[in-house]
């Protein structure tokens, strides 16, 4: 039986044609067609004015961090389920990560702990709506409306997904994807951060080329990175754009298959299909041991993988991270909801470019696993 690996992209629409365009033409680098057709096309999905293409979505994240201004001494909430490019971001401004817990069922962060943890050193909020549905915006909204926050939203998960309606990714004063290839559609590598603000859409283009100037461009007023996107990164991402519909509808149909085969074992708690703001755009599918299974994910994830069924552990909180531990960061707390979901959670193959046959024969693993 061959490897059924828990990822795999589909690129096999205009993703040829469009690199082939960019090799025959000689633009290759960030100065090519294809990036600001990818920003433009990009930002006009998800009803924002500005996008800005960048390498990754770790970076998109700094980029938003720094061009909202966030300083040494700030305090910044999100929740502690997410992935480490987050906090990093918060940290490495020098100010502070101040987190929740999330919620057991959606996995996203539990809205009604973030006001207890508002202080006046509070700045802003980072949404990272997670593993396919979105945030309860509403209260996170009218918390920042109160309290004069800044929302930095990271949709990542999201691409196509909506809340009540409206595209996630355009709640944020700066909103942030990633198009990894495990992402709804990717570049390789690359990011992208969308505002309606041409100020802070500035500020971030100017902190992703190196904050060159456009009269003196060798001297520097401020410090930026280089995190341009290449123009064969953003041909890919133009391709990959054209069939966002169809890949929305496609993970749909994987979760709600994976859903019919597994919602029969006793011992597994499956993603919610739907809230009342949103249908699951499973951008993974999870699986949480309930008490009651006598082994943890990590044994599962072997058991699958004797199968040759590829997993991957859920994220670990960031209060539990040594690296921020070490730093003296979240001394002597407790989030039990993360800390037993990133115990009993992982995910099985979800990519885009699975067949209906290996969701069949994934969902069988896991039955007889499960046994
Ligand atoms: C994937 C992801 C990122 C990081 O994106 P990269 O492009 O891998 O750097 C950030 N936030 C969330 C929620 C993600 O899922």
């Amino acid at each position: 039986m061959n490897p059924i690996l828990v990822n795999q992209p589909l690129l096999d629409g205009n993703e040829k044609k469009y690199l082939l365009e960019c090799i025959d033409t000689g633009w290759i680098s960030s100065e090519g067609p294809f990036v600001k057709k990818f920003e433009e096309q990009f930002a006009a999905r998800v009803g924002r004015k500005y996008g800005v293409a960048v390498s990754n979505g770790s970076v998109a994240l700094d980029a938003a961090v720094a061009a909202l201004g966030i300083q040494p001494g700030d305090e910044v909430i999100l929740p502690t389920f997410t992935i480490i490019s987050c906090a990093a971001a918060i940290v490495r401004s020098g100010a502070v990560p101040v987190v929740v817990d999330c919620d057991p069922n959606t996995w996203n962060m539990d809205v009604s702990q973030i006001e207890d943890k508002i202080t006046p050193k509070t700045k802003a909020l980072m949404v990272v709506h997670i593993y396919g549905l979105p945030v309860d915006m509403e209260p996170v909204l009218a918390l920042a409306d109160r309290y004069g926050l800044q929302i930095i939203e990271d949709a990542a998960e999201m691409h196509g997904q909506t809340y009540k309606g409206r595209p996630c990714g355009s709640f944020g004063a700066i909103s942030t994807f990633s198009f990894y290839p495990n992402k709804h559609i990717t570049t390789g590598e690359g990011g992208m951060l969308l505002t309606d603000n041409e100020q802070l859409a500035e500020r971030c283009c100017s902190l992703r080329n190196l904050c060159f100037q456009p009269q003196k461009r060798f001297v520097h007023q401020e410090l930026g990175w280089n995190l341009r996107m290449s123009n064969l990164q953003a041909a890919l991402g133009v391709a990959q754009l054209e069939r966002l519909d169809e890949f929305v509808a496609r993970k749909r149909h994987i979760g709600q298959r994976y859903t019919e085969l597994l919602s029969d074992i006793p011992g597994l708690q499956l993603p919610l299909p739907r809230t009342d703001y949103a249908d699951n755009i499973y951008w993974v599918y999870g699986l949480v041991l309930k008490d009651e299974v006598p082994f943890d994910a990590e044994q599962a994830m072997r058991r699958l993988a004797q199968y040759k069924i590829g997993t991957r552990p859920f994220f670990w909180p960031m209060h539990e991270q040594p690296v921020f531990r070490k730093m003296g960061l979240f001394d002597g707390v407790s989030y039990p909801v993360a800390e037993k979901i990133a115990r009993r959670g992982f995910y099985i193959p979800s990519g885009m470019a699975l067949t209906d046959e290996q969701i069949c024969r994934v969902a069988q693993v896991v039955v007889e696993v499960f046994k």
